[in-house]
C-alpha cells in the first residue's frame, strides 16, 4: 500500500471495465482511482463506441496520467481501465495496460491482474512460429493465441484457448461487441460484477463499485468467463438475461485457491471478497494473534494503512489501548527513487513518522501484515526505539513468507526472503524486536477458509496449487 515502496516486490494490478454507459470513460477513470492501491506504476484506459478503440496510458498515478481531455473528450459506451504495480525500473510504458491489438477478429484491448505461469513457454512457441510481440507482459500471449483460432467471435476465440493458459488471471477484454471477463480456474485474484444505471461493470474490488455508485451483483466464480455485449451490438437481445450473456464455466478445472494475501494485505479494507469484508477479516486475524499471545505492553499500534484493522482487533481482544504510533504522509505520490541507501532512507522518513509522545517510555506492540525481506519491520522497530520505546514487540498477521509467489506477486528470488533460511528466533534477531510472533497457516484457514473456501498459501508452505511451468524468476518476460 505504498509504504516503503522502493524495490517492493509487488506486481499487483487492478482492472475496471464498464459496458453500456454513455459516460464509460469517466466512470472508468473514477473506478481506477478506487483501485489505485493495487498499482501505482502505470495506468491506462481504453474506450470504444463499438468500432475503433481509443487508448490513453502512461506511467504514474491515475491523477498524473490522464488529462481532462483524455477522460471527457473520448466518447464511448464501453471502457476498460488498468492500474499496474511493478518493480521500479522494469517494464516501461510499453508494458502498461490495456494492451491494444488489431486482430483479424477485430480491434481489442486486454487488461489483466495476475501472472501466467506458462507464459514464457507459450511465447517461445509462438515466436518460433512467427508471432512478433510488442511488450514483455505475460498477458500478450492471449491475443496471439486467440488470433490463431478459427473463431471469428472473440468470446469463442478466448474460451477455445483458455485451457492453454495456466496460472493466475483476472482478465478483461474490450472487443467491438462488448467485454469478455474471465477468472482463472483457481480464482487467485478477485473479480466482481456490478451494475450501474443498467450498465454492467467488472472490476477487481467492490470498493470500486462503491466509488462509482454501482450495485454489487456477484463475485465471478473460479474458471468462469462471461461476455457482456454493448447495447448496440447484435447480441444484446439475448433472451436469457437482457445483457449479460454468461457464461462459460470451466467447472471441471476449477480448484478454488484465492490468494490469501488479498485479505492480509492487498485489498482495500472497504472491499468484500466472496462476501467477506476485508477490514473484518483483518480484525479477526488480529484477534487470533492476541488469543495466542500473552504480552505485557502499554499500547498496541498498527503500521498504516494495511495493518490498522488487525491492530485494532488485537487491542480489543487483549484489552490493551490502541494508539496511533505512526503517521503516514498520504500526499507523497511518486517520490523520485535513487539507488543510494542514504537517499532511500530520506524517502522512507518522509512517508512514515513515529508519534514520539505516544511511543516514548512505553512498551509497544506493533502489528504488521507481513514480513517479506524484513526491511519494513526492522525499520519501524528502529524508529520506535529512537522515539524512546522501552520495548518493541512485533506481531504479524501471516506466517513467515518463505517461498516466492508465481501468481502475480513478484517476490523475486528466494534469497531475498528473510524467512527462507531463518528460524523465527533468527528473524526476531534480524529485525531487532524484543519478541516476534506470526500466525500459522491453519489460523488463516480457520478464519478465512471457512467462508471463502480453499486459499492459496503457497508462499508460506511451498505447495503451489498450479504447477509452476516456467520455474525461472517470476514476473515479466525479458
Ligand atoms: P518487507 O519490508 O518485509 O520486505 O515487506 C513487508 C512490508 O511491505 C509489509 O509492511 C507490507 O505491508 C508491505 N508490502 C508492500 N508490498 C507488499 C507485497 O507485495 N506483499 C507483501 N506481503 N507485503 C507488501
Ligand atoms: Fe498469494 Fe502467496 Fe499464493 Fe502468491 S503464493 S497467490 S502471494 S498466497
Ligand atoms: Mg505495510
Amino acid at each position: 500500500m505504498g509504504d516503503l515502496n522502493e524495490g517492493k516486490h509487488s506486481e499487483e494490478c487492478g482492472v475496471f471495465a464498464i459496458v453500456g454507459h454513455p459516460d464509460a470513460s469517466l466512470i472508468c477513470y473514477y473506478g481506477l482511482y478506487a483501485l489505485q492501491h493495487r498499482g501505482q506504476e502505470s495506468a491506462g484506459i481504453s474506450v470504444t463506441q463499438g468500432n475503433r478503440i481509443h487508448t490513453v496510458k502512461g506511467t504514474g498515478l491515475v491523477s498524473e496520467v490522464f488529462t481532462k481531455e483524455d477522460v471527457l473528450g473520448t466518447v464511448g459506451n464501453a471502457a476498460l481501465g488498468h492500474v499496474r504495480y511493478s518493480i521500479t525500473g522494469e517494464g516501461g510504458i510499453e508494458d502498461s495496460q490495456p494492451i491494444t491489438v488489431k486482430m483479424w477478429q477485430g480491434q481489442m484491448a486486454f487488461a489483466h491482474n495476475g501472472n501466467l505461469v506458462n507464459a514464457r513457454t507459450l511465447r517461445a512457441d509462438l515466436e518460433r512460429s512467427g508471432s512478433i510481440f510488442q511488450t514483455t507482459s505475460d498477458c500478450e500471449v492471449i491475443p496471439h493465441l486467440m488470433a490463431r483460432t478459427e473463431q471469428s467471435d472473440p468470446f469463442k476465440a478466448f474460451t477455445s484457448i483458455s485451457h492453454m493458459i495456466m496460472g493466475a488471471y483476472s482478465l478483461c477484454i474490450l472487443t467491438p461487441q462488448g467485454v469478455i471477463a474471465a477468472k482463472d480456474p483457481n480464482g487467485f485474484r478477485p473479480l466482481c460484477l456490478g451494475e450501474l444505471d443498467g450498465a454492467y461493470i467488472v472490476c477487481s474490488e467492490t470498493c470500486a463499485l462503491d466509488a462509482v455508485g454501482a450495485e454489487f451483483i456477484r463475485e465471478l466464480d473460479p474458471g468462469e468467463t462471461i461476455f457482456i455485449p454493448t447495447p448496440d451490438s447484435k447480441n444484446s437481445r439475448c433472451s436469457l438475461n437482457p445483457r449479460v450473456i454468461s457464461s462459460c464455466k470451466n467447472a471441471c478445472r476449477a480448484h478454488p485457491s484465492l490468494c490469501v494475501f488479498e485479505f492480509i494485505y492487498f485489498a482495500r479494507p472497504d472491499s468484500d471478497i466472496y462476501g467477506v469484508n476485508v477490514h473484518a477479516a483483518r480484525k479477526a486475524l488480529g484477534r487470533r494473534l492476541a488469543q495466542k499471545d500473552e504480552c505485557e505492553v502499554d499500547l498496541v499500534t498498527g503500521v498504516p494503512d494495511s495493518s490498522i484493522s488487525a491492530a485494532t482487533g488485537y487491542a480489543e481482544e487483549a484489552d490493551i489501548p490502541y494508539e496511533m504510533g505512526l503517521v503516514k504522509n498520504r500526499y507523497i505520490g511518486r517520490t523520485f527513487i535513487t539507488p543510494g541507501q542514504s537517499v532511500r532512507e530520506i524517502g522512507v522518513k518522509i512517508k512514515l513518522n513515529p508519534l514520539k509522545r505516544v511511543i516514548a517510555g512505553n512498551r509497544v506492540l506493533m502489528v504488521d501484515d507481513s514480513i517479506v525481506r524484513g526491511t519494513t519491520s526492522k525499520y519501524i522497530v528502529n524508529l520506535f526505539r529512537a522515539a524512546g520505546a522501552k520495548e518493541v514487540h512485533v506481531r504479524i498477521t501471516s506466517p513467515p513468507y518463505r517461498f516466492p509467489c508465481y501468481y502475480g506477486i513478484d517476490t523475486s528470488s528466494k534469497g531475498e526472503l528473510i524467512a527462507s533460511n531463518r528460524s523465527e528466533e533468527e528473524i526476531r534477531e534480524a529485525i531487532g524486536a524484543d519478541s516476534l510472533r506470526f500466525l500459522e497457516v491453519k489460523d488463516l484457514e480457520e478464519i478465512l477458509g471457512e467462508k471463502v473456501g480453499t486459499l492459496c498459501t503457497a508462499c508460506f508452505t511451498g505447495q503451489y496449487p498450479v504447477p509452476v511451468v516456467d520455474m525461472v524468476k517470476p514476473g515479466r518476460i525479458e
